[in-house]
């Protein structure tokens, strides 16, 4: 009903070039803009760095109320409205850090029609006083950003999320609800649909697998070595570097920078003051590598990041893809490397163990865990499986730049391994792990496989010719693959699957790609 003929999508590239200054939308950003002037409920999906913010900034100043947007970080609250202000366009927060009488103003500004934006935290839809102030104003949308945050299956619930529905539901007229994030699973899709009450929205997913990243998985390296080898040879580019712990940030750091690379560091354990002074250096060239932990990057606008690299493997894909989508938001070629060891699963179960959480949600942190591991060991097109895992329509052509498809080792045929590897565990109950299993085909004398008399059976010893550590990592292969899987909980035992039967019964091949024979020096790589 508030849609009239001036609200076309020539009107709203006319509005970005004069507010904006770009030329055209781009691909997603048009059809979620569109949606939003016919007066849809829209669930956009998009990338850090897609272009979100657009999305929502352009209808609010085609339509004729208030836009509210709903943002959970207090300091891109206020970066937003300072560059819409510099622009040229009436926007203002509200937030803790301002004096009641400023907010006052500011809600008198909304009031007068003043303000077409305004940003605030989703605790404030709590307050009593604010949704009445609220309830006096003409909203035309209400666009939630970070919309993740309302559903458990996410990587950051935020409990004030939940307040949204009922703030929309007691408004005098219903607003058009605009939603955005970067997640999209389809348990967080569902949850953002239900617990926001979206009113059959229109769902955009786009750009996930931007194709200027060049995405790669290393297994087995000497990761310090080579995060050392990759900066000074990429000494001019700016970086990434995450690590799972503040020792391990502090450390590296250090490393990079006694080699003379220009390197800061971000963590959580810093004060406020040094955080802010090392992301300030990034952004400004000051430093070319930043180490962080994962605290490090919400809200980080800068546009020739090169490269992101993983010193460990993250907790699960949305991370993931949010991190290393931070690379190359200019559309230039940049690469993503993730350094995979299996000490990093035992790590993630640790922390996962450690935190204290219900069984369901234990359950659904085990099993996003085993899907980044999945990811980690699939020789298949990296950015087909991650489009794959979150839903994105993809045509079957491989990427071509991934560290899969980029893989030149021999593709071998392993059926007969996998048929020895599914024996040993059927006979042994489908009951141990990956590390007993791989003992007894190693024919290993442990206690552990003595006590068991697994050194009787007829698979023991029948991979004798192969290191343990061969073998576990040919059954993780296998895991990935689906032809097992590993039970949730620290010691994971690991059980067929039906493909496993089609390989025994002879029905089916299985195919690995066959170890390098030494590693690539970083520096030679591109
Ligand atoms: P997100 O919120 O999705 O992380 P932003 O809205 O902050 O992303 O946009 C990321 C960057 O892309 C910003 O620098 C923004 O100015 C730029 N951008 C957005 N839309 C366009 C466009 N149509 N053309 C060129 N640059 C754009
Ligand atoms: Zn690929």
């Amino acid at each position: 009903a508030r849609s009239n003929e001036l609200m076309n999508m020539d009107t709203a590239k006319e509005i970005l070039q004069r507010y904006y200054g770009y030329p055209d939308f781009r691909e997603g950003q048009k059809k979620i803009v569109d949606s939003l002037l016919r007066g849809r409920d829209t669930l956009g999906i998009m990338p850090t760095g897609g272009g979100k913010s657009i999305c929502y900034q352009i209808p609010a100043l085609m339509h004729p109320g208030l836009t509210l947007v709903i943002s959970p970080l207090i300091s891109l609250m206020k970066d937003q409205v300072d560059a819409l202000t510099t622009a040229g366009i009436s926007a203002a927060y509200i937030n803790s850090t301002l004096s009641g009488k400023e907010v006052n103003e500011r809600i008198r500004a909304a009031k007068r029609g003043d303000l077409k934006l305004l940003y605030v935290a989703p605790e404030r839809l709590e307050l009593d006083w604010f949704r009445e102030e609220m309830a006096g104003l003409d909203i035309s949308i209400v666009a939630v950003d970070e919309a993740h945050c309302v559903s458990q299956w996410g990587h950051d619930f935020r409990t004030s999320y939940l307040a949204v529905a009922p703030f929309v539901d007691a408004l005098p007229q219903r607003p058009i609800v605009a939603a955005f994030t970067a997640t999209a699973t389809p348990e967080v899709m569902e949850d953002m649909q239900r617990l926001l009450q979206l009113d059959q929205p229109q769902v955009f997913v786009t750009g996930l697998g931007r194709d200027n990243l060049e995405m790669s998985v290393l297994r087995g390296e000497n990761k310090r070595e080579f995060i050392m080898d990759y900066a000074a040879s990429h000494a001019h580019q700016s970086g990434i570097i995450y690590a799972a712990t503040r020792k391990d940030v502090d450390d590296l750091c250090q490393r990079l920078q006694a080699q003379g690379i220009a390197a800061g560091r971000y963590h959580a354990g810093m004060s406020d003051a040094e955080r802010a002074e090392s992301q300030e250096a990034f952004l400004y060239d000051d430093i070319r590598v930043i180490v962080a932990t994962n605290a490090f990057g919400m809200g980080i606008d800068k546009s020739n990041v090169r490269y992101v690299i993983h010193y460990n493997m993250p907790k699960n894909m949305e991370s993931y893809v949010q991190e290393a989508g931070r690379a190359g938001r200019d559309g230039e070629p940049s690469q993503c490397i993730l350094l995979f060891s299996p000490q990093d699963i035992i790590t993630q179960k640790f922390l996962i163990e450690q935190n204290p959480q219900d069984s369901e949600r234990k359950h659904n942190e085990y099993r996003k865990l085993q899907q980044m591991i999945d990811y980690c060991y699939t020789t298949r097109c990296l950015r087909s499986a991650m489009l794959d895992y979150f839903g994105e329509a993809h045509d079957d052509k491989p990427c071509g730049t991934c560290s899969s498809c980029t893989d030149d080792r021999e593709l071998i045929d392993i059926t007969v391994d996998a048929q020895k590897i599914f024996s040993c565990i059927h006979r042994m109950r489908e009951r141990f792990g990956v590390s007993t299993v791989a003992a007894v085909l190693k024919g290993s004398r442990a206690k552990k496989v003595l006590e068991y008399g697994f050194d009787r059976l007829p698979t023991y010893g029948v991979m004798s010719g192969r290191t343990e550590k061969e073998i576990a990592e040919t059954i993780n292969v296998l895991v990935s693959e689906g032809y097992l899987t590993l039970t949730e909980g620290q010691y994971p035992v690991v059980k067929l699957q039906s493909a496993a039967a089609e390989v025994l019964r002879g029905q089916k091949e299985v195919m690995q790609r066959v170890p390098k024979p030494s590693r690539t020096k970083a520096g030679q790589r591109s």
